[in-house]
């Protein structure tokens, strides 16, 4: 079958052919090519095509695809079982490696999606702090609960949806819009209404890459506490990804409650949320919290988890390694638009890279919404069409993993600088 042909049949059975909006390249046009399988930096297609991938998987794939060590700790976990339900000794060795990391976290419970770990982590905040109102940033993405789906970044964002039908407005109504990096946004929610929870990602992934200011963050803290709201930090992208300790050695911040997915499952499906013991004690069985899930901290997941993590504990210039590449690659990408007449803004966090197509600084997500989204669209097909996949939106971030070399980035820049001249000259 063709990419196309295999795709079509996906349409028949699957809305839209994909289990997740972004997929389907609706906002950079044409259509996804359908995956066979995938090695280090590389993914391949069903037609044989190769590219040198950004997405890895969105994230979680830190040292990138078919990793030995995170297989090989999959592969014998399988022989125990595929799941118990029960207790394993696994969810207690991930536990004690992530809160070992975290001076913020005393606890931790394992989800299965980053959406289940914002959601819960919103649910036992508002129950410790008794009070309903909650504030989320325009532009961060924190999964599809209801609640959360008011002006949401990503793939809702790409998809021109304010909001998604099917959420009562009475269910968002508790939900308050702030403007990322803008503290009198967030002040005057405060005045005006009863807040219990804070969410944010303090490394925006989900607009692009756009960090939170140290100074903005520092004070969305204080508010916090003059208020008496739980501050969460939705790490799930950044945790592990923008250095070992998430966006922890970026800021002075204490959080309450972090919010976790992506790299600590290697792969595998796995969330997770965690903070002081006061809060965390509010979940049920000890509390009156209820949070619950069948595949949570399940076996083979848990091993998937604890291999990576392992082997970034393992690596102490890991971090490094990924920040040169990813530096390596914003400068190329700008470069070859600059001598091309393209203005480009570009960032880095540790193993996250981002870069927009716009005159000015991006700060928050309005600022975002100017890029140049025509161009992208153009730049994105230029580049897969020379085995460079990027993600098929400019709403998003990229990631570099451990398979990748510099000769890997240099190819990525070369074709960059292609894919300029061949739409500059038309
Ligand atoms: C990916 C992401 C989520 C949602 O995680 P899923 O596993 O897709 O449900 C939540 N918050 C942030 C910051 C994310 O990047």
């Amino acid at each position: 079958m063709t990419n196309k042909e295999a795709f079509a049949l996906a349409k028949k059975y699957i809305p839209g052919g994909v289990d997740s909006p972004v997929r389907a390249f609706g906002s950079v046009g044409g259509e996804p090519f359908i995956v066979k399988n995938a090695s280090g930096a590389y993914i391949y297609d069903i037609e044989g095509n190769r590219y040198l991938d950004f997405i890895q998987s969105w994230g979680p794939l830190i040292f990138g695809h078919c990793d030995k060590d995170i297989e090989n700790s999959v592969f014998e976990a399988v022989k125990n079982g595929l799941s118990y339900g029960a207790p394993c000794e696994n969810e207690t060795k991930l536990a004690s490696m992530i809160v070992s990391e975290f001076d913020d976290i005393e606890k931790i419970r394992f989800v299965s999606s980053g959406t289940e770990a914002t959601m819960s982590a919103i649910r036992v905040a508002r129950g410790y702090a008794k009070k309903d109102g909650l504030i989320k940033f325009e532009g961060c993405y924190h999964g599809h609960s209801d609640a959360l789906l008011v002006k949401a970044g990503s793939g809702a964002t790409t998809y021109g949806n304010a909001s998604s039908a099917g959420v009562p407005n009475d269910v968002v109504k508790n939900t308050h819009l702030a403007i990322y990096n803008d503290i009198k946004s967030v002040e005057n929610i405060f005045k005006n209404h009863q807040i219990g929870a804070v969410i944010i990602e303090p490394i925006a992934g989900n607009m692009g890459l756009v960090p939170s200011d140290a100074k903005f963050l520092k004070q969305l803290r204080e508010l916090c506490d003059k208020f008496g709201a739980v501050l969460i930090l939705d790490e799930v992208m950044s945790g592990f990804r923008a250095s070992k300790h998430g966006s922890k050695p970026f800021y002075d911040v204490k959080a309450d409650l972090i919010t976790f997915g992506k790299v600590i499952g290697g792969g595998m499906p796995v969330a997770a949320f965690g903070g002081r013991a006061e809060i965390m004690d509010c979940l049920s069985p000890d509390g009156a919290v209820y949070q619950a899930g069948t595949l949570s901290g399940n076996p083979v997941a848990m091993a998937a988890g604890i291999a990576s993590l392992s082997k970034i504990q393992n690596s102490p210039k890991l971090y490094e390694k990924l920040e040169n590449l990813a530096k390596r690659l914003v400068d190329g990408f700008k470069n070859a638009a600059n001598n091309a007449g393209v203005a480009m803004q570009t960032d880095v966090r540790g193993s996250m890279f981002g870069f927009f197509f716009n005159e000015n600084p991006v700060k928050n997500y309005d600022d975002a919404l100017k890029s140049d989204t025509k161009l992208y669209a153009k730049f994105h097909r230029k580049m897969l069409e020379k085995g460079v996949y990027l993600a098929p939106s400019q709403f998003e971030t990229g990631f570099i993993c451990d398979a990748m070399s510099e000769a890997d980035i240099d190819f990525a820049i070369n074709a960059a600088k292609e894919a300029f001249l061949e739409i500059k000259n038309g």
